[in-house]
């Protein structure tokens, strides 16, 4: 389509107009069965009575007061996600990449006083498309673009514990890593690595800074996915499912790390009162033991139809089926013409992101269409 919006993502030929909960509708009344999400973004579904009634009556009472005056939603969010997370340092920002931003910034201030800047990554990470986080990000595709780089970024291959023990010297502050890569294909960091890294990170006194930015708000069936590791990183970032669909996004630390004076981090829009109100309701639903649980239910249910079709990995309800042949774009652009949407992070797997709120109904319905797309390639 000609358009004077900018060209910078793919995206097929339908309009979306609406949604509501699982599904999707174009300007043409087609209805979508919709795992996408907004890219994992719609923790509750489209438009949940919940979170637009919550957006209503804020938007009624304060949208925006501005970075310069305290209002109660942030303090309340800052408050609930600290109990939640066992952090006691909260700050806010818009996008998952700002989040990531801001955390190599904490980073390297924490490093400053001994000289430590560096930051250890890992090949298929992805961190965010802002300069810096695309230098962090270990997306082949990114190398060739904006050069040159910002600088200080040490990449290792995934999971290669003894490359990341080379890479450290005195002037390395941080080791920054998504526990599962979501935009390389779901791949989950195995417990061994974790453990390693975590007790590394330790000794070589620098700071593990995990992108929660996917895996965070109970994506994988705890509210944050390093529970699953029994581990406690030196910071946390969320985003995507934190506002079920609002832009806004958190970085987490502990007091001794947040070393930010006034002034160092900020934003106009960061934390203001209409993105808080959606990140209450969210985090009143999916903050909840039997939410939590289900969740785990439906990944369990959604893992055990995928793998009719082939491997499945991942977690929670982030979930990815392999194709080793190829094909899995192919197979999300007929998806779409018979009403279902899928995500291709490569042509290689399929990646399954539903609201967490799905049900053994959508499954069996997404699941139904999917044996109907692949009996041609299998
Ligand atoms: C999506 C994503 C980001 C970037 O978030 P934006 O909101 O698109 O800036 C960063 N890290 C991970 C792990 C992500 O999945």
């Amino acid at each position: 389509m000609k358009s004077t919006l900018m060209n910078v993502a793919n995206k097929p030929e339908p309009i979306m107009v609406s949604g509501s909960g699982h599904y999707l509708t174009d300007a043409s009344g087609q209805r979508y069965l919709d795992f996408v999400q907004g890219w994992a973004a719609n923790s509750l579904g489209h438009c949940p009575p919940e979170l637009t009634q919550a957006i209503l009556e804020q938007s009624q009472t304060l949208i925006h007061a501005g970075p310069g005056y305290h209002t109660g939603q942030s303090h309340n969010v800052a408050e609930r996600l600290s109990a939640l997370s066992g952090y006691d340092q909260v700050t806010f920002a818009n996008s998952g990449a700002e989040a990531n931003e801001c955390a190599i910034k904490l980073a390297r201030k924490w490093g400053e006083p001994t000289g430590r800047y560096k930051i250890i990554t890992f090949e298929g990470c992805f961190h965010g498309r802002t300069l810096a986080t695309m230098s962090a990000s270990g997306k082949a595709s990114f190398d060739a673009l904006y050069n040159p780089k910002v600088p200080g970024f040490m990449r290792a291959p995934w999971q290669d514990i003894d490359t990341v023990a080379e890479l450290i010297d005195n002037q390395t502050c941080a080791i920054m890593l998504e526990l599962v890569q979501g935009e390389a294909g779901v791949h989950p960091a195995t417990h061994e690595f974790i453990s390693q890294l975590a007790v590394l990170a330790r000794e070589q006194g620098v700071l593990l800074i995990v992108d929660e930015v996917q895996t965070g708000i109970g994506r994988t069936g705890q509210l944050f996915c390093f529970e699953h590791y029994g581990i406690k990183p030196s910071i946390v970032t969320l985003g995507k499912g934190l506002g079920g669909g609002m832009p806004v996004s958190a970085i987490l630390c502990d007091t001794a790390i947040a070393c930010f004076e006034p002034g160092d981090q900020g934003g106009t829009f960061n934390g203001n009162a209409l993105v808080m109100s959606a990140v209450t309701a969210v985090l009143d639903q999916v903050s909840l033991p039997e939410f939590l649980e289900q969740v785990q239910t439906s990944s369990a249910y959604l893992f055990d139809q995928l793998s009719q079709f082939g491997d499945v990995r991942g977690k929670g309800l982030l979930l990815a089926l392999d194709m080793p042949k190829g094909g899995a774009n192919a197979v999300v652009d007929r998806a779409l013409t018979q009403g279902l949407l899928l995500n291709a992070p490569n042509d290689d797997c399929l990646r399954f992101m539903p609201a967490l709120n799905v049900t053994k109904k959508e499954v069996d319905q997404m699941i139904e269409l999917l044996a109907q797309l692949l009996e041609p390639s299998i």
